[in-house]
């Protein structure tokens, strides 16, 4: 087996590595996004919670307010019913209705607060019915992310295997070289020479579908290590374009 051969090995593992890991990164992504969307309704639930307890809070102010007035009231009127002179009598009947009248305000604005306080619990209650699916789907997910692990552990730890097996094949520095490449191009680190006229003997690139030159596809064909003129990843021979052109008598 020539260098490239047992460098497309490399290769061909750490594509299968890739496409297990990309299947369980989707996982991962969709259990992220569940939690964050839980997380937002958490945050609305607690200040929801937050804004009801105030309102009951200032409403037991409110409630106070009203006790404190009507302790003063019946006061008032035992001093009404003591009370000797007509503008004695009077003073006490003004500050009844003033009293009276504030009391109502303060009826008033509690009943007000106390319906927004309804409101806010009706939003909180339709909000927990949201956040309880989105927990479901939350745990759906992770269950999900977890049962992908499990499923591709044993075969990722095969591949593994084999890839530090293939690799000790390749030539250090080749490897490295490999390598690089394969960070920034990942797929198209490696590429078949695909036919394009196969009379003509012409090919091209089956990553960038650039012509490779005849001097390039002739190195190739005699097994040597090539890369692609244009785009530099490193070509190979597939078998069934070594047999397109591999002349009949020859084979
Ligand atoms: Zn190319």
């Amino acid at each position: 087996m020539d260098v490239t051969n047992r460098l497309l090995r490399v290769y061909q593992i750490d594509r299968q590595l890739a496409g297990l890991q990309s299947r369980l990164r989707a996982a991962e992504r969709f259990f992220a996004e569940q939690s964050k969307q839980l997380a937002i309704l958490d945050a609305k639930h607690d200040a929801l919670d937050r804004q009801i307890k105030q309102i009951n809070a200032a409403v037991a102010n409110l409630e106070n307010d009203t006790r404190s007035t009507d302790q003063r009231l019946e006061q008032i009127r035992e001093q009404m019913n003591a009370s000797r002179t007509n503008k004695d009598y009077k003073t006490y009947l003004t500050e009844v209705n003033t009293l009276k009248a504030d009391k109502g305000k303060v009826e008033e604005d509690a009943i007000g607060q106390m319906g927004r306080a309804d409101e806010l619990k009706a939003e909180l209650a339709e909000l927990d019915t949201q956040r309880a699916k989105r927990a479901k789907m939350r745990d759906v997910a992770e269950a999900q992310c977890n049962e992908r692990k499990a499923e591709i552990s044993g075969r990722v730890e095969q591949l593994k295997k084999e890839r530090i097996e293939a690799a000790e094949d390749v030539p250090t520095n080749m490897l490295a070289d490999y390598e690089r490449l394969y960070e920034h191009r990942e797929e198209d680190a490696m590429a078949p020479m695909e036919i394009t006229d196969v009379k003509r003997h012409e090919y091209h690139c089956g990553a960038c579908m650039m012509a490779i030159p005849m001097q390039s596809g002739v190195a190739l064909l005699t097994g040597q290590f090539t890369n692609c003129p244009n785009c530099q990843c490193i070509l190979y021979l597939s078998a069934e374009t070594a047999d397109a052109i591999t002349p009949t008598s020859k084979r």
